[in-house]
């Protein structure tokens, strides 16, 4: 049995006392949760101290953070890193999301620096691969997706390859309300599955796959059935604790 997971990816939104307040709400929920379900919430970088001290030893929800240095400490103004992370403490770290690729040009070599990193410390990456509009229109996304794969995932011993969790956001579905459907979804997690087991073998199999891009109570339900969707990263409508929690119910 793969692990199931809902992440809410709060981006640059909130401020102390609402994301307090969200949490409150989402704990205050969690008995909408089906049994087997993980949340994880990932707010800005100011918030993580005071929502780990809030969640206290409950693991779930687990908590992440957005980004990490591509460095591991010293003079790199404005930079957090992966250990400062570990000592909040965090599990989780989002990395390679695609508006970090493009507004901050983040690349594959960048990318697989944040994940060692990561992973030296503990830390659990999310890591995200997405094809645009562009390359789904000209019939170049598994090429796109594979690229993403072979440059950082598939750079990795199979040790920390076990702790990975793959987040696939097509772009043209991410806040555009554009949400894939739940066969693109199938065929493009099944896709990634694939991939990665060319490299890593059965262990592919327990790899967790989470879609992202629009995903809403209204749609969750549909995506998540599908047996390579093993749940969801969730921008927009991870900021309202009963949309997060409705969306982390919909696992059949
Ligand atoms: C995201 O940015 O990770 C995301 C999935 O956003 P949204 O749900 O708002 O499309």
């Amino acid at each position: 049995m793969r692990e199931k997971i809902v992440a809410g990816n709060w981006k640059m939104n909130t401020s102390i006392e609402e994301g307090r307040q969200l949490v409150e709400d989402i704990l205050a929920g969690m008995d909408r949760v089906p049994e087997g379900v993980s949340l994880i919430v990932a707010p800005p970088f100011t918030h993580l101290f005071l929502i780990a001290h809030l969640l206290g030893n409950r693991k779930n929800p687990g908590l992440a953070a957005q980004n990490c240095a591509d460095k591991k400490s010293g003079a790199y103004t404005g930079e957090v890193s992966a250990s400062m992370l570990a000592s909040v403490p965090c599990g989780y770290v989002i990395l390679g999301h695609s508006e970090r690729r493009e507004y901050y040009a983040e690349t594959d070599q960048t990318l697989l620096e944040k994940i060692k990193l990561a992973l030296s410390e503990g830390l659990r990456p999310i890591f995200c691969v997405g094809e645009v509009l562009e390359d789904r229109e000209s019939n170049m996304h598994f090429q796109v997706i594979s690229s993403q794969l072979r440059e950082v995932l598939c750079q990795l011993g199979p040790e920390d390859f076990k702790k990975i969790i793959v987040a696939y956001e097509p772009v043209w579905a991410i806040g555009t309300g554009n949400t894939a459907t739940s066969d693109q979804a199938q065929e493009m997690h099944a896709f990634i599955r694939a991939f990665l087991a060319e490299t890593f073998g059965d262990l592919a199999e327990s790899t967790p796959i989470l879609y992202g891009g629009s995903c809403k109570p209204s749609n969750a339900r549909d995506i998540f059935s599908q047996p390579d969707v093993d749940g969801g990263l969730i921008g927009g409508a991870s900021l309202k604790a009963d949309d997060f929690l409705a969306i982390a119910g919909s696992f059949a």
